[in-house]
């Protein structure tokens, strides 16, 4: 196969709307960001609680490096398992009310084989139609059967479940808040099916973790079905700040993964400086509840103004508001629109969501001040004027 199959696979992306590129940030992550090299309000991060930039991360991090050094130097089970993993894994067990846990290196390669470890041939697996990209993928390599049930849609798992073999292992997948909808899983109902038909759950709480229940913990703490999930994934890059994932449940689990896990297994483990940082990040997070208290006001202000603007939004209860477009290009060309105004809120189109559901995904972060909200719903109002 020549390169030439290169160009031509661009060309088709090209030609269906679809073509992607990387814009560069210079300087810190923060409500405002130098993109491009203009300065712009920032709709489009998952730092919800701002604390990407914060002097304790940093301060934790330049402490970590000059004690241990930057590198790890190996994968956990060969000279790379450091205290500062442990360490984190404690506080993570602790945090999640759960008796263990264990860092992964993202949020990805934990879902792909954390679902590849737990799942296998002649099992079953029931991931809910809008999970991620990082799900669906760990569900393929699990060579499990997925049985994808309609979005939320407790009847359709249980119909599911029914028709199952007795004889199959059961997992049902679920993310708590969906990053492209930012809607709740309907996780008591979830559980309550799993019991019955005798399932494990697990969860990501990629866009939960940080924000939701008292101490900021996820919706698993909220709800308080801490013991009742057996699987608790989390990410450590997106609330809390830094970078990595994790997963929290019982001793057992963390032993299987550590023996049985390909992404946990076969790569260099963290370096302690990311470690460190998300250390700090904890304690910050358990430390001021005014960030998630910050971040629920601004939310409840950009929402209620787009909706009295006339825009939708769906069923978000959380920082991530889908202002849905439809077509591609469409929602692609209003994304380009508010950038020129100084506002930037990612178009997401197909494959990442739906055809036919593409939409400004905006996310809102505790840092933003009363200023750049109204700011930013001017230039909404602006251009919806003009369309
Ligand atoms: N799970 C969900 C729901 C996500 O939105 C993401 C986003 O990146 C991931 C997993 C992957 O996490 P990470 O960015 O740490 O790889």
């Amino acid at each position: 196969m020549s390169a030439s199959f290169i160009d031509s696979e661009l060309q088709k992306i090209k030609d269906a709307g679809l073509y992607r590129r990387l814009r560069r940030v210079d300087g810190d992550q923060d409500a405002t960001l130098k993109l491009d090299g203009r300065e712009v309000i920032n709709l489009s991060s998952n730092n919800y609680l701002g604390i990407a930039n914060h002097t304790a991360l940093a301060a934790a991090a330049k402490a970590a490096i000059d004690r241990y050094g930057c590198g790890s130097g190996a994968s956990r089970l060969i000279s790379g398992n450091m205290a500062l993993h442990e360490e984190l894994e404690a506080k993570l067990a602790e945090f999640k009310g759960t008796a263990a846990a264990l860092v992964f290196n993202s949020g990805f390669q934990a879902n792909t084989g954390i679902l590849s470890t737990l799942a296998g041939d002649g099992d079953v697996i029931f991931s809910d139609a809008l999970n991620h990209a990082s799900i669906i993928d760990g569900c393929r390599l699990s060579r499990a059967k997925t049985q994808v049930y309609r979005h939320c849609d407790l009847d359709h798992l249980k119909l599911q479940l029914k028709d199952a073999p007795s004889s199959a292992r059961k997992l049902i997948v679920t993310e708590t808040i969906f990053s492209m909808d930012g809607d709740e899983a309907p996780l008591d109902g979830i559980v309550e099916l799993a019991e019955r038909f005798d399932a494990m759950v697990m969860v990501d709480e990629a866009h939960a973790t940080g924000i939701f229940g008292a101490n900021g913990a996820g919706v698993v703490a909220k709800l308080g079905l801490s013991q009742r999930v057996a699987i608790q994934m989390g990410t450590l890059g997106k609330a809390l700040g830094g970078f990595g994932a994790y997963v929290a449940g019982s001793r057992a689990l963390r032993d299987l993964l550590i023996n049985r896990c390909r992404s946990f297994i076969f790569t260099t483990s963290l370096p302690p400086a990311v470690m460190a940082m998300a250390l700090a990040a904890i304690d910050l997070v358990k430390k001021e509840p005014e960030r998630r208290e910050a971040l629920s006001a601004n939310c409840r202000i950009l929402k209620n103004g787009l909706i009295q603007l006339g825009f939708e939004l769906g069923a978000s209860e959380s920082p991530i508001l889908p202002l849905i477009i439809g077509e591609s290009a469409k929602c692609m060309k209003f994304s380009e629109q508010l950038l020129a105004n100084g506002v930037f809120a990612q178009g997401i189109r197909p494959p990442t969501v739906p055809p036919g559901t593409s939409r400004l995904r905006i996310t809102l972060m505790a840092t933003h001040t009363a200023g750049q909200i109204e700011r930013a719903l001017k230039v909404f109002e602006e251009l919806k004027a003009q369309a």
